[in-house]
């Protein structure tokens, strides 16, 4: 049985792809809910032209569903199956993620996020501009904008205040201000530049639009993901110092000598390479952890706020929209005891948040220094071949993670698990010449 709510007067920071689902859920349940963004409307400024897109997966799918909203998007989407790797001096080769049926879901974050805020708009949901949040009172839910930090402040009044205001969370920013807030922020030493494949002439791809490409370098990589429009949304991950890196590349001519080098085959079709090289930004990735994430009965981080991750596990955005599902989910358990919802919430939250962190660095970290250590390569090996035969006694931890909705937790502890099984496997002698033999298949099943 669901708890009734009494409407209450909300305001959301944030009209970003977490802000603007959850007012939609909130709307759904019958609150008021003002939207407040220092952006312009995306909808009406001019495209900038380059479009940014992200991988959405089965808890971002569940999220959408909740509120009918999934078979709407998935035609603003492009099904990815599949790895295409490119790797120098081989053909290119393909890795299906999962099982028949499962794949990532390639969508451009500038049309999702404008259709997130008319599907919100529609339901009743007021967004209000050009309105930059600066400060915010805690234990009475107001909040104050205007022009700039020195300006005269506008006061706005509501009765709960959500934080979706991103990694750098203005709402949290008062938070940290109290005593016993946890807070910690720390950023990677590489960086990532987005470019673009233009579409062929006739509209079409030109790579397999249902794979998401990567080219592995050992310390950097290039990946691709498809856009309806034909064209690919490629990104540079890479040290920002150091031999090959963002500052080793001061010039045209470096950066043609780079991607001769290391991208011989995508470097003709980027589009003008070397012009948006120098033009497109170099961002940073961080990994920020707080807590608590609510305040009384007033106030909740929810989304990149509470909790930003770096991005290769192609999760920040899943794990807020599940943050979101999470959430409504106690809201219908305990109707308009606000407190202990956001008690509940940040409680059954933070571990997940802290978990997929972790993993997400870990694939960091394994992306960059371990995909050129052959006893790693032979382990991946031995997974994938005792996977394939053991379908139902070793997920791998990236099936976990993607196509699946068990916490994130689990997932973790699970590859944990799985990983001190293989330590043990790597130690069997002259594991290089029989890792597909039935001793190793035994062994492990053993383990298990
Ligand atoms: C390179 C990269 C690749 C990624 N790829 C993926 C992926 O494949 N899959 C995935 O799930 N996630 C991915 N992510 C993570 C994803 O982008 C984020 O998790 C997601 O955008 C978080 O959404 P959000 O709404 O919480 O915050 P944001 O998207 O940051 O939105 C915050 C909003 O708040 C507004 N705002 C901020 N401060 C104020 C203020 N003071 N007053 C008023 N408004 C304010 C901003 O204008 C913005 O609109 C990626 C991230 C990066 C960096």
């Amino acid at each position: 049985m669901s708890m009734k709510q009494t409407p209450k007067n909300i305001a959301i920071i944030g009209s970003g792809l977490v802000g603007s689902l959850l007012a939609i859920y909130l709307k759904r349940l019958g609150h008021s809910i003002t939207v407040f963004d220092r952006r312009p409307d995306i909808r009406v400024i001019e495209f900038s032209g380059r479009s940014i897109n992200l991988a959405m997966s089965n808890r971002g799918w569940k999220a959408l569903r909740e509120v009918g909203l999934e078979d709407e998007i998935k035609k603003i989407g492009i099904p990815l199956d599949k790895r295409a790797m490119h790797v120098i001096g081989q053909p290119e080769y393909f890795q299906k993620y999962g099982k028949e049926g499962e794949a990532i879901w390639s969508i451009s974050r500038g049309v999702l996020n404008r259709k997130m805020i008319d599907l919100a708009e529609k339901e009743g949901v007021v967004f209000r501009f050009e309105q930059r949040v600066w400060d915010i009172n805690l234990p009475e839910a107001k909040i104050y904008t205007g022009e700039t930090e020195k300006s005269e402040w506008q006061e706005h009044q509501f009765d709960i205040v959500f934080g979706c205001d991103g990694a750098f969370s203005r709402v949290r920013h008062k938070m940290q201000r109290r005593s016993r807030f946890d807070y910690s922020q720390d950023f990677i030493d590489v960086g990532y530049k987005e470019l673009t494949i233009p579409p062929n002439e006739d509209g079409s791809h030109k790579l397999d639009k249902h794979s998401f490409h990567i080219w592995p370098r050992g310390k950097f990589m290039l990946i691709a993901m498809p856009n309806l429009d034909g064209s690919f949304t490629c990104t540079l991950f890479m040290p920002f110092e150091g031999e090959v890196s963002f500052e080793s590349i001061t010039n045209e001519a470096e950066a043609k000598a780079f991607f001769t080098r290391y991208f011989p085959n995508v470097m003709q079709v980027i589009d003008d390479l070397l012009v948006y090289f120098f033009k497109n930004p170099t961002s940073a990735m961080v990994t920020m952890k707080c807590y608590p994430w609510t305040y009384w009965d007033k106030v909740a981080l929810v989304g990149d706020s509470a909790h930003a991750v770096v991005p290769f596990y192609g999760q920040g955005m899943n794990a807020g929209f599940e943050d979101i599902y999470e959430l409504n989910k106690i809201i219908d358990r305990y109707g308009d005891d606000w407190e202990l919802i956001f008690r509940t919430y940040e409680k059954v939250r933070k571990p997940n948040a802290d978990a997929i962190a972790e993993l997400s660095y870990r694939n960091f970290m394994e992306m960059s220094s371990k995909t050129a250590n052959p006893k790693f390569l032979l382990q991946k090996k031995i997974e994938k071949h005792f996977a394939s035969k053991h379908p139902d006694r070793w997920i791998p931890t990236y099936s976990r993670v993607t196509f699946s909705d068990r916490p994130y937790v689990d997932a973790l502890a699970i590859g944990d698990a799985q990983e001190a099984i293989m330590r043990q496997v790597m130690q069997i002698p002259d594991i290089e010449s029989k890792w597909d033999s039935m001793e190793v298949e035994q062994r492990m099943l053993e383990l298990l």
